[in-house]
């Protein structure tokens, strides 16, 4: 049974937090907010769907200009010239300052996107400050190479930085995902642009500020706020960037793709996923079943990574599937800052509509509704929907190709690991994959037959900063992670130096 908890006034919020978000929210140029534009946009607290505030679009010269100043300052060296002891002395007051504004951090997200306050608080928020400790960390440890393979030369290789680097970020989780990317943009001394998502401009913006009151100079980060086909696409196509790292969908990172291709920008695209969660007899029941439901419901289910496609050992299906229905159906919905909630409202009317849409097309192609789908009782305004969970007809099925970043899980039976692996693979995406098991060989077996960037082995969601994220197919492009997020963001140089003098034949002399 749904128990739903209707959820606070943004006035009454305002005041128990006792954080006002702005009437109008714009972009932050130089530390200043620059609040002129050319085109606005309503946000609106998804829980009681309450207008709030209105972001202001950058006009699209405005935002070429960004990128110009952004690269004057980064030729200036006003950042990329500071020792890196001092560098990294500045980020670590960056995490501070994060911390010290944790709860109006968790706040504004949690009204922009409806997503519990308490995940922000608990984990974002804190997440985004070690973002910044963890490059001030392996900063240290940045370093050429020397090559002595070719006789009489010493062959050195500088990384250095690439000059201005543009994150554009979903609304998802603004500051877990902004503060990563901002991070390893600016530890190599570039200057950074973000272009936040429409429905989560303050929380990025705030974000900056912070940034740039523990020190990082206010010419060398930026945030364009506006809408993504024009202050977005601006960026993108200004010559004046030379680096993009995207996080957000599939069809936009093509877009993108293609528009960075007039100036052959590097770029690393961070996209949609599918990811399969395949759970076999040989796990732990219980804690694959708690891994399983936090894999697909954490953060509204609206993660790149959820475990949205479960795949249960025939053996075990029907005592796994009601185990997880009873569980889902019992999840607290309501109230985003509201202590024991435990699924928000969806983001924002269009996606709620999409989402709820999932239901009808599950029925349509002879999949089978276990619960949910349907709004919560007592709640009659709000983008909320009941967990979803399906039994889908087979892979093919849309509820188990398509990403449908919502509360909503599609289950499959399966005969044995290698149907999983095989299932797991017929996918455009391969973003993450999920192994429950307690045999070892079923583990390795997973872990080198799935063709996704990670596979966690009985384990939820865990990210190691140090070691790489990212898609195999229409996931994305590249790798997040110490690697390949630094060789992102800088260009690799070789200088050789002979060893002695060396002879030089002497051409137009005979
Ligand atoms: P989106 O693609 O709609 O938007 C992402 C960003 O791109 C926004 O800031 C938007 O304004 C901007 N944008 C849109 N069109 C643009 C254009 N033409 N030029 C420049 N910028 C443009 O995605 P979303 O709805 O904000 O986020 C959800 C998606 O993000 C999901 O598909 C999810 O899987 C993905 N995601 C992926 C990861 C990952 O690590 N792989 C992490 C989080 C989210």
């Amino acid at each position: 049974m749904v128990s739903f908890i209707p959820p606070r006034s943004v006035a009454e919020l305002e005041v128990q937090f006792g954080v006002r978000y702005p009437q109008t929210i714009g972009s932050l140029i130089n530390g200043d907010r620059v609040e002129d534009g050319e085109e606005t946009w309503s946000l609106q607290y998804p829980a009681t769907e309450e207008v709030f505030a209105s972001g202001v679009s950058l006009a699209k010269e405005k935002a070429a200009d960004v990128a110009e100043q952004a690269a004057a300052a980064f030729k200036a060296g006003d950042w990329r010239l500071k020792p890196l002891s001092e560098r990294q002395a500045i980020f670590y007051r960056v995490a501070d300052q994060i911390l010290k504004h944790k709860d109006e951090l968790a706040f504004i997200q949690a009204l922009e996107t409806g997503i519990p306050y308490k995940q922000f608080q608990g984990f974002h928020v804190p997440r985004a400050a070690e973002n910044f400790r963890f490059f001030a960390d392996v900063a240290s440890t940045f370093a050429g190479e020397t090559y002595q393979q070719m006789e009489r030369y010493l062959s050195l290789t500088l990384h250095e930085p690439i000059g201005v680097g543009l994150v554009v970020a979903p609304w998802n989780a603004p500051l877990a995902l902004a503060s990563m990317k901002i991070a390893a943009c600016l530890i190599t001394g570039n200057s950074c642009i973000v272009k936040p998502s429409e429905y989560t401009p303050y929380s990025v913006l705030r974000l900056a500020e912070c940034v740039i009151e523990a020190g990082v100079p206010s010419t060398a980060v930026h945030v364009v706020n506006g809408l993504g086909p024009k202050a977005g696409a601006a960026l993108v196509e200004s010559p004046s960037v030379d680096a993009i790292n995207f996080v957000g969908g599939t069809e936009t990172g093509k877009r993108i793709m293609a528009a960075a291709s007039g100036t052959l920008k590097k770029i690393g695209l961070e996209l949609g996923g599918k990811s399969a969660n395949i759970v076999l007899k040989s796990a732990d029941f219980e804690r694959a079943l708690d891994g399983s439901l936090m894999s697909i419901f954490a953060g509204n289910g609206e993660q790149c990574l959820v475990g949205s496609r479960i795949m249960i050992e025939r053996s075990i299906y029907e005592e796994f599937a009601s185990a997880f229905v009873e569980r889902a159906a019992n999840l607290k919905i309501g109230d985003p800052f509201a202590d024991d909630v435990e699924i928000g409202p969806l983001a924002f009317k269009s996606h709620y509509d999409r989402v709820c849409s999932y239901v009808g097309i599950a029925q349509e192609e002879g999949s089978e509704i276990l619960c949910g789908g349907g709004r919560p009782e007592g709640a009659d305004r709000g983008f909320f929907i009941e967990p979803v969970v399906a039994r889908a007809q087979n892979n093919d099925a849309r509820i188990c190709q398509e990403e449908i970043f919502g509360p909503y899980a599609s289950l499959m039976p399966i005969d044995d690991l290698d149907q999983g692996i095989e299932l797991a693979n017929q996918s455009d995406f391969g973003l993450v994959s999920y192994i429950w098991t307690d045999d070892v060989p079923s583990m390795m077996k997973a872990s080198t037959g799935i063709r996704a960037g990670t596979v966690w082995v009985n384990t939820p969601v865990a990210r190691d900063l140090r070691a790489h994220f990212g898609g195999y197919k229409q996931s994305g492009i590249g790798r997040d992670g110490l690697p390949g997020s630094i060789e992102l963001f800088t260009e690799q140089k070789t200088v050789m130096l002979p060893t002695n003098p060396l002879f030089m034949p002497k051409l137009g002399t005979s």
